[in-house]
């Protein structure tokens, strides 16, 4: 397995997985922080990215199109080698090590010692916005969550980096990052840069 592509000095190949949910506007978003980005569907794609996004949509859909699509397994060791990846809502639930209440079928990547809960918000509170604040940034970010998971319990090697109602929505483990909530959608890059600023590090 490659490890990236990319020389020295270049703006870092950043791909986003592209088998289902709201690709576009990742790709807007690292544009946006300088990276070169690209959509990931095959495994030569996976291959040639120095760090991938993870996408919100379903997490059960885009499991069963990984392994349809022979990326489960390049995926799992592509995290398990330290390429930085960065999961949004259903991305988030395909990080953890653990779902909580997979649908049948449902597969993770894993890659973070957490546990989530798929849906958690649940009914009641499906889609809401709320000011989050996050570790490491002076303003809080405006945390847009549809159907949003949280962590149950993360374990010692990572760390919360936000909760919302005394709840785990943003957690990070070495290069792997995870929000529950969706960046991509307001504007504001600065979870973006943050992670583009990771895959330069990694580089
Ligand atoms: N609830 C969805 C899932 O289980 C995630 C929703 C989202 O990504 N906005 O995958």
């Amino acid at each position: 397995m490659t490890t990236g592509t990319t020389p020295a000095g270049a703006a870092p190949l950043v791909g986003v997985l592209a088998l289902q949910g709201d690709t576009r506007e990742h790709l807007a978003a690292l544009t946006a922080c300088g990276a070169r980005a690209t959509a990931v569907r095959r495994p030569e794609e996976l291959a040639a990215v120095d760090g991938l996004v993870l996408p919100g949509g379903e997490s059960t859909t885009i499991s069963k199109l990984a392994v349809l699509f022979g990326l489960m397994e390049p995926l799992r060791a592509r995290v398990r080698e330290g390429m930085p990846v960065y999961g949004t809502c259903a991305g988030m639930i395909l990080l953890a090590d653990k779902i909580l209440d997979p649908r049948s079928g449902q597969q993770t990547v894993g890659g973070i010692d957490m546990i989530v809960r798929r849906n958690a918000f649940g009914r009641q509170n499906e889609s809401f916005e709320a000011a989050v604040g996050v570790a490491g940034l002076a303003e809080p970010v405006h945390g847009v969550f549809i159907r949003a998971p949280w962590a149950e319990s993360v374990g010692a090697g990572a760390d919360v980096l936000a909760e919302h109602d005394g709840h785990i929505v943003a957690v990070r483990q070495g290069n792997a990052l995870a929000t529950a909530f969706h960046p991509e959608l307001t504007g504001d890059h600065r979870l973006h840069a943050r992670f583009t600023a990771m895959v330069r590090a990694a580089g």
